[in-house]
């Protein structure tokens, strides 16, 4: 990574409440950071303090209140999402759940091909092969399989394919994990690091469980009630933690294995 690189996403002043009167909330206060390519930021903090709600923002799934972001050197406008939505994808903590539970792999993996343009069905079907493939799950056994018959890694794992299947730029996984037993966890956190190397996209990986941030992440940002309270390489934040309330995160680091 070159130092002076253009940013693939810079967040400036970012803000967003909710309800108004005299008591918004402030789910996200005057955020900053920056977004190298290639590179794995892991954005930690307790339960509700924001973590989601900037995950959309930056998602455009939801408006900002104030300040803005930046993707490539752009400033995101209302326009043009689809284009938008090519290059950065996103992977939530329930898999398939915006989906029908009587879509077929298949279908979940169709749906996004639809969005690239141009795309044969021949090349769509390579395009879902490979996908499958960069995720560990077997093409054949897959792609004909609906929800019901998947674990819950194999679920995570096909909406990491259908991800792929648009060959983003960057990933946005909002608690991929957390309703994976401890033992999958690893294979998820390494999967991810694995498509980093490989198609050398970014990730924002989202968790409260700093153990997996600091598995996964090359820096870290600590996110309390809305503010970004630290934010560094994460091994120099987790060996020099100034905030208390990263200090107390570390105090009850969980295992990665559960
Ligand atoms: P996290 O993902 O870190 O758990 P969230 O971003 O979901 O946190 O929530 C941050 C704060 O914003 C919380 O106080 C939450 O209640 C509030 N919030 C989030 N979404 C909404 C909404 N749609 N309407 C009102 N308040 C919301
Ligand atoms: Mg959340």
């Amino acid at each position: 990574m070159t130092v002076n690189s253009q940013p693939l996403l810079a967040v400036e002043n970012l803000t967003r409440s909710f309800g108004s009167g005299k008591n918004p909330v402030l789910a996200v206060n005057n955020v900053n950071f920056q977004l190298e390519p290639g590179e794995i930021m892991a954005i930690v903090g307790e339960s509700g303090s924001g973590k989601s709600t900037l995950a959309r923002l930056i998602l455009r799934l939801l408006p900002i209140s104030s300040g803005k972001i930046n993707f490539e050197g752009q400033t995101l406008t209302a326009s043009d999402t689809r284009n938008y939505w090519r290059k950065v994808q996103a992977v939530f903590q329930d898999p398939f759940a915006a989906f029908n539970q009587f879509y077929s792999v298949r279908g979940v993996l169709t749906q996004a091909a639809r969005l690239v343009v141009g795309l044969s069905s021949s090349e769509r079907e390579k395009r879902m092969t490979d996908a499958l493939i960069s995720v560990g799950l077997d093409p054949i056994e897959m792609l004909d399989k609906t929800p019901y018959q998947l674990s819950g890694g194999q679920k995570q794992r096909v909406m990491i394919a259908r991800a792929l299947m648009l060959q983003p730029k960057l990933l946005i996984a909002d608690e991929p994990t957390s309703m994976l037993d401890a033992s999958l966890r690893v294979s998820i956190l390494n999967l991810l690091k694995d498509l980093r190397d490989q198609y050398g996209m970014s990730i924002l990986f989202i968790t409260h469980d700093i153990g997996q941030a600091y598995y996964v992440s090359d820096r870290l940002l600590v996110m309390y009630q809305g503010e970004l309270v630290e934010q560094g390489k994460t091994e120099e934040v987790i060996a020099q933690a100034k905030h208390p309330y990263t200090q107390r995160l570390m105090a009850d680091v969980p295992k990665l294995h559960g």
